[in-house]
């Protein structure tokens, strides 16, 4: 059987019929039905956002907000992040300005951002890659004596906690996404966390045509009941999943640590994690096969790891000689060397061990 970089978390068959059955009788199947409101408490709690408004995706829920914001001009970005990051500020006719990484976690690098900034700045976007924190507290410090706002694309970060608190609820507001392959999922789903109530009627506007008073040119980003009942089963055993994940992340670490020319990634200290991704450079000089000759290697066995994320958004074709690609040279070299490694609940341990002994087998000193 082949082994894909991702596979769904999935409750029991009849944990999902019990929370659906209802909706048979009910006949409410979207328009913030009762699961929808049922889930918004629970992941309220859950990740102690202090307001929260779902979304059909995470990508319209960043979307949504960025609008919601009445956001105009440039905004600091990383270009190491899914397409809908930057595409969700091109999008709605902001411009992305790309500032570079740090090569520790990989993150928007903090002592950049300052230099990029102009007149025309409105906003810092920084993504908590693979579930690794920003530096908040500096990218704050910034943001509040140029006065920008901090949208975090926190796609990653879902049930990683630091001192014991969610880290879902940083900056202005943080968008999640709880796609099929995230960790936790609603099969396709987002939503938005803030800190001004203010943009609750907002963001309601903006995901269902303006609401009641059209006041706004909304469109149509809700989630329905169907997902709303996936994500109150997910969410039953979203700790065990993390758990699993655990287990499969600490057997790579093991098997891995210390390989010359191959980097991967301890948790940070004061972190609890969520294990979402399974990050490796491969360093071709040292290691002596570069990343996509190792990824070949691993399809031919059925193994299927991802070049997340290769190539960097600012290359993408769409944006060559359109946008600035900036000067990002670790953003660049890590999209060269990265390969995400599978990574899931049910990833047997001797299947991690195989992939471990093919790349350690594929090294050549
Ligand atoms: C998955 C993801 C998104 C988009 O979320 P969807 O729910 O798939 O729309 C945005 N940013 C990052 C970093 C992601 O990984």
């Amino acid at each position: 059987m082949s082994i894909n970089v991702a596979r769904s978390s999935m409750p029991s068959f009849e944990d999902y019929c019990d929370e659906i059955r209802p909706l048979w009788e009910s006949r409410w199947l979207t328009n913030q039905g009762l699961k929808h409101q049922a889930l918004e408490e629970a992941l309220k709690s859950f990740l102690d956002a202090p307001y929260l408004t779902l979304f059909v995706n995470g990508h319209q829920a960043l979307e949504g907000i960025l609008r919601a914001m009445d956001l105009e001009g440039e905004v600091i970005t990383t270009p190491f992040t899914y397409a809908s990051t930057t595409h969700a500020i091109t999008r709605i006719g902001l411009t992305p300005v790309f500032c570079d990484i740090r090569p520790d976690n990989l993150t928007l690098d903090p002592t950049l951002i300052e230099s990029l900034i102009t007149d025309k700045t409105c906003a810092i976007l920084p993504v908590h890659v693979y579930g690794n924190l920003c530096d908040v507290e500096a990218i704050s410090e910034i943001a509040g004596r140029y006065q920008l706002k901090v949208i975090y694309d926190a796609a990653h970060v879902f049930g990683v906690r630091k001192g014991g608190e969610g880290v879902a609820s940083y900056g202005d507001a943080s968008m999640l996404s709880f796609h099929a392959t995230k960790v936790f999922h609603t099969i396709e789903g987002g939503a938005v966390i803030y800190h001004d109530p203010a943009l609750a009627d907002r963001l309601n506007a903006e995901k269902c045509f303006g609401l009641d008073d059209f006041e706004y040119t909304g469109g149509n980003s809700k989630m329905n009941e169907f997902q709303a009942a996936m994500g109150l089963c997910n969410l039953r055993i979203i700790l065990d999943e993390i758990d699993k994940r655990a287990t499969v992340a600490e057997r790579y670490m093991q098997n891995l640590k210390g390989v010359e020319g191959l980097t991967c990634w301890a948790p940070e200290q004061d972190l609890t994690p969520n294990y979402a991704y399974f990050p490796v450079l491969f360093e071709t000089e040292r290691f002596g096969r570069s990343r996509d000759e190792v990824s070949d290697l691993l399809a031919q066995e059925d193994i299927y790891a991802r070049k997340y994320f290769y190539p960097l958004t600012s290359a993408f074709p769409c944006y060559v000689g359109k946008i600035d690609p900036g000067h990002t040279p670790v953003a660049e070299k890590t999209a060269a060397e990265v390969l995400c490694l599978p990574m899931y609940a049910d990833l047997d341990i001797y299947d991690v061990d195989r992939i471990c002994d093919l790349i350690i087998h594929a090294r050549r000193s």
